[in-house]
């Protein structure tokens, strides 16, 4: 788990920022959910064999012998609470949350324990037109953000469940024949979560998987157009894809189209932001039938891309040095600040507060990057003036403190 230090955070609040324009310029609203929930939520939601539930969740008892656990994604905790606050009964919403996610995982750059996701779910409407608006969306944010060119986007379809469970069949047939080839995990799930064994990490299985039944080859008809429907959607406002036939994602909720960002950029962590359809959640968590589709990124592995790639500078937190030395002058000083703070929005005023002589607060002034400082000394504060120091163009005036804020419009529009 990290702490974001003040060095980092303006790289934070642009990524952050920008998300939040982005999913206002879709109509999208946002919607705040608790950081825990009853672990059944979780397990039944995610399903049972998943990397997230078998070995990732903090799961914890409260004071009252209730099983809480911190959540490791939101898709759950945003369809208990659309469901509890009937929010999703016959209506269609379309939501995005952004906060904290916890999962016990091995930290490595990109993957940490506590980290950041902002996930968009939409109910109620059950077209490939809101799958495309969704990733339409997701590119406009790459775009914003300056990592358009860094990442690519792969799609697949996996169908009904009806349509799943016939492919299981045939797929573990064929992973019997190649049992020797498996990992414990894999025979373990060959019989619980078949599914799973597709998106494995180990080369090995990787090889032997090029020849395994394809699901494409299983899918009902409703899910083939579904599919088709959004590809020529894609195809009409140039979002380049590729049909990764063996993407099925790590979470059991989903059905039809599934979707990932994938970026080369960041190692093995390369996945941005991953999502798809799942139009059987609400009902299994005690809703109406209603259909879903959602996403989620990582802000960490977008921030890490950000960075990387990074060419403007990052501006300094203050704008306006506030100097004072003499009897009364702190007060004033303070009292000015607060004068430009209401008069001039958005400048960043900062007043000196250590003491020391003037040589010592021009420092200060320099070193947190201001580009005036404005001084405040006894005759100053008696004749209400103060004198305007343009720290970058070395020049200095004296200039009537009535005056200040036509002064540093003047100034900052310049
Ligand atoms: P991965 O295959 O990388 O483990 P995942 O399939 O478990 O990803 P999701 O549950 O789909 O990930 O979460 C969506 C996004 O959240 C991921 O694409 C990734 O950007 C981010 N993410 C997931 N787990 C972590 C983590 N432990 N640390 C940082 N970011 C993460
Ligand atoms: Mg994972």
């Amino acid at each position: 788990m990290n702490d974001c230090l003040p060095t980092e955070s303006p790289l934070w609040q642009k990524v952050e920022g920008i998300i939040k324009n982005v999913t206002s310029a879709y109509g999208y609203s946002e919607i705040r959910m608790p950081i825990v929930e009853m672990t059944h939520l979780f397990s039944r939601a995610i399903g049972e064999v998943t990397d997230v539930v078998e070995k990732e969740m903090y799961t914890f008892e409260d004071r009252n012998g209730d099983s809480l656990t911190l959540r490791p994604e939101g898709t759950a905790g945003c369809v208990r609470a659309g469901i509890q606050n009937g929010l999703l009964y016959n209506q269609e919403q379309r939501l995005w949350y952004m906060g904290p996610m916890f999962r016990h995982e091995r930290p490595q750059k990109g993957r940490y324990r506590q980290f950041y996701q902002c996930g968009v779910e939409i109910f109620g409407l059950s077209g490939p037109d809101i799958d495309a608006d969704l990733i339409l969306m997701t590119a406009r944010i790459w775009r914003e953000l300056g990592i358009d060119q860094h990442v690519r986007l792969e799609l697949n379809s996996i169908g009904s469940s009806e349509a799943r469970a016939e492919y299981r069949t045939a797929l573990v047939a064929f992973l019997e024949q190649h049992e020797s080839v498996l990992d414990e995990d894999c025979k373990r799930r060959m019989y619980t979560n078949p599914l799973r064994v597709l998106d494995t990490k180990n080369p090995d299985v990787q090889a032997i998987l090029v020849n395994a039944p394809a699901l494409s080859d299983y899918l009902d008809e409703d899910s083939k157009t579904h599919f088709a429907g959004l590809c020529e959607l894609l195809d009409a406002t140039g979002i380049e894809y590729t049909v990764n036939s063996r993407l099925v994602r790590g979470l059991d909720y989903y059905n039809k189209t599934v979707f990932e960002w994938v970026t080369d950029s960041l190692g093995s962590q390369g996945t941005v932001c991953g999502g798809g359809r799942y139009d059987g959640l609400v009902e299994q968590l005690g809703g109406k039938a209603t259909p879903a589709v959602g996403f989620a990124m990582g802000l960490e592995r977008l921030v890490l891309m950000v960075k990387e790639l990074e060419t403007t500078v990052v501006r300094n937190p203050v704008d306006i040095y506030v100097v004072t030395a003499g009897e009364g002058t702190m007060l004033a000083g303070v009292k000015l600040a607060e004068h430009i703070r209401s008069s001039v929005p958005g400048v960043r005023v900062m007043n000196h507060f250590s003491g020391g002589n003037f040589k010592k607060q021009f420092k200060r002034a320099d070193k947190v990057g201001a580009a005036i400082a404005l001084v405040l000394g006894e005759n100053e504060v008696s004749e209400q003036t103060v004198v305007f120091k343009d720290l970058a163009g070395g020049t200095q005036e004296t200039i009537n403190q009535s005056d200040i804020s036509d002064r540093l419009t003047h100034f900052f529009k310049s």
